[in-house]
C-alpha cells in the first residue's frame, strides 16, 4: 500500500507565517504553490489561469506585478476570484520597480496576500537600500508577509563581489562556487535582518535561495536551514521541461524534505507549448504525497506492464481511472472526508495483480496474455467480484464510485 501521510519525519523548527488562511512554517503541512505565466494586465487570462491553478490544488498563486497596468489589474483579478468562490491567496512578484508600484497602487498592495521581493533586483548602488525599505514599509502598513526570494540568476552582484574579494584575501580561500552559496545565504539573511529592523515582524518573513543545480540547491538550503528559523520556500529554479524538470525538482526537493527542510514548495516547470500550467501543481502534490508528507488525491498504482500482457488495455484503464479520479476529486473532496488517502490498483496480470490489488483499497487484476479473460476485483483485501466481457473499464469505474460512497464519511457542510 502507498505510504500514508506521516508525521514521523523530522521537521525543522520554524516560525509560523500566516498568509490569509494558509499557514507556512511552524510545523504546518508543506504548502503547494504555483505561478501564472499570463500577462497580469490581462485580467481575463490571469483570472482564468489562477482559477485553474487553485482548482488543481495550488494553495497560493503568485502573479507577476511588473507594470502600472499589471498593478492596476490586481484588485480586479482578486475581486473576480472572490466572486467565483476562489479564495486562494495571491502573491505579488516584484522586481526593479516594485517600490514604485506598491506606493502608487495601494489597492494592489491590499489585494495581494503576500509580496515576493528579490533582493538582487530591488535597485543598484545607493538606490538599493531605500527601495528595499520602501517595499518593506508597504508590507508593514498592510500587514503583509514577504518572501525574500534570492535567485542565483539575479544575485546581488555588489554583495558577491565583496565576498569574492574577502575570500581571495582570506588565509584559507574556498572555491568560487562556495562563495556563491555563501553570497546567496548572506543576501537572504541580511535582507531579512534589514526587514526586521524596518519593523516587519519575524512572523512575516519567508526565505528562499533558489538555484538551478540540484547539488547546489541542497547545499545552500542545508546551510540556510541551519542558520535561521524563518520558514523556507523550496524550489529548483529553471528546472526545465518535461521529465528533466520533474526529475531534477524531485531529486532536489525530496532530499531536503526528507531532512525536514522546506515549508512551501513550487515546481518551476517550463510548460510544453500548449501544455497545462497546472501540471506544476500536480507534480508538487505528487512529490509530497509519494513521500508520505501529505495526501491530496487518491493514488493509482499501476504495474509497468511486460511481455505477460501484450495488450494496451490495462494502460488505458489505468489512465482512465487516473483521469476519472482527478475529474471527480473536487466534488469528492467537498463531499467525503479522507478520500484523498484512497489507493486504487490497476494491474496487468496474475503475477502481481492479486497481491497488489489486495493491498490497495480497491484494485483490479486484469488478464495477461493466455490467462482466462476475467478480472477479479479486490476491495479492502478481499475478492468481491470478477469482471468479464467488453465493459470491464466502465464497471470498474462504477465500483470505484460505489467504494468511495460506501467507505468515506460524508461531510456535513
Ligand atoms: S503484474 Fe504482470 S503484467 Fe504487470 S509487470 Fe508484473 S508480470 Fe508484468
Amino acid at each position: 500500500m502507498m505510504p500514508q501521510p506521516s508525521s514521523d519525519l523530522p521537521r525543522r523548527t520554524s516560525v509560523a507565517v500566516p498568509v490569509d488562511h494558509v499557514i507556512i512554517g511552524g510545523g504546518a503541512p508543506v504548502v503547494v504553490q504555483s505561478m501564472t505565466n499570463t500577462d497580469t494586465a490581462d485580467v481575463e487570462a490571469t483570472f482564468a489561469q489562477t482559477k485553474s491553478l487553485a482548482l488543481a490544488g495550488s494553495e497560493l498563486v503568485r502573479i507577476t506585478v511588473n507594470s502600472e497596468a499589471a498593478a492596476s489589474a490586481v484588485p480586479e483579478i482578486r475581486e473576480r476570484l472572490h466572486k467565483a468562490g476562489i479564495n486562494v491567496p495571491l502573491v505579488g512578484d516584484f522586481h526593479f520597480n516594485g517600490h514604485k508600484l506598491l506606493a502608487r497602487h495601494p489597492e494592489c498592495a491590499e489585494a495581494l496576500s503576500k509580496y515576493r521581493i528579490n533582493p538582487g533586483n530591488v535597485g543598484r548602488g545607493s538606490k538599493r537600500d531605500p527601495q528595499f525599505a520602501a517595499m518593506i514599509e508597504v508590507a508593514c502598513k498592510h500587514d503583509r508577509p514577504v518572501r525574500i526570494g534570492v535567485n542565483w540568476g539575479s544575485l546581488d552582484q555588489e554583495l558577491l563581489t565583496r565576498l569574492m574579494d574577502e575570500n581571495s584575501n582570506s588565509d584559507s580561500p574556498v572555491d568560487a562556487a562556495e562563495v556563491v552559496h555563501q553570497a546567496m545565504i548572506a543576501s537572504a539573511l541580511e535582507s531579512a535582518r534589514r526587514a526586521e529592523e524596518l519593523g516587519l515582524g519575524r512572523d512575516r518573513i519567508i526565505l528562499s535561495c533558489k538555484m538551478s543545480g540540484v547539488q547546489d540547491l541542497i547545499g545552500v538550503y542545508r546551510s540556510l536551514a541551519a542558520r535561521c528559523d524563518y520558514p523556507l520556500h523550496l524550489g529548483l529554479t529553471e528546472a526545465g521541461m518535461g521529465s528533466k524538470g520533474i526529475v531534477a525538482s524531485t531529486a532536489a526537493l525530496s532530499v531536503l524534505l526528507q531532512e525536514g527542510i522546506g515549508d512551501t514548495i513550487r515546481i518551476s516547470l517550463t510548460p510544453e507549448p500548449g501544455g497545462d500550467r497546472a501540471r506544476e501543481v500536480i507534480v508538487a502534490q505528487e512529490i509530497l504525497q509519494t513521500m508520505g508528507l501529505r495526501a491530496f488525491t487518491p493514488m493509482v498504482i499501476a504495474c509497468p506492464g511486460c511481455g505477460r500482457t501484450t495488450s494496451t488495455f490495462f494502460q488505458e484503464l489505468a489512465q482512465q481511472i487516473q483521469d476519472h479520479i482527478r475529474h471527480r476529486m473536487p466534488e469528492w473532496r467537498k463531499s467525503y472526508s479522507g478520500v484523498e488517502d484512497m489507493t486504487v490498483a490497476v494491474m496487468g496480470c496474475v503475477v502481481n495483480g492479486p497481491g497488489e490489488s489486495k493491498h490497495a483499497n480497491i484494485g483490479i487484476s486484469l488478464p495477461g496474455t493466455g490467462e482466462r479473460p476475467v478480472a477479479p476485483v479486490y476491495e479492502d483485501g478481499a475478492k468481491t467480484v470478477t469482471l468479464k466481457g467488453d465493459s470491464i473499464a466502465q464497471e470498474f469505474q462504477s465500483l470505484v464510485e460505489a467504494y468511495v460512497e460506501r467507505s468515506y464519511r460524508r461531510r456535513t457542510n
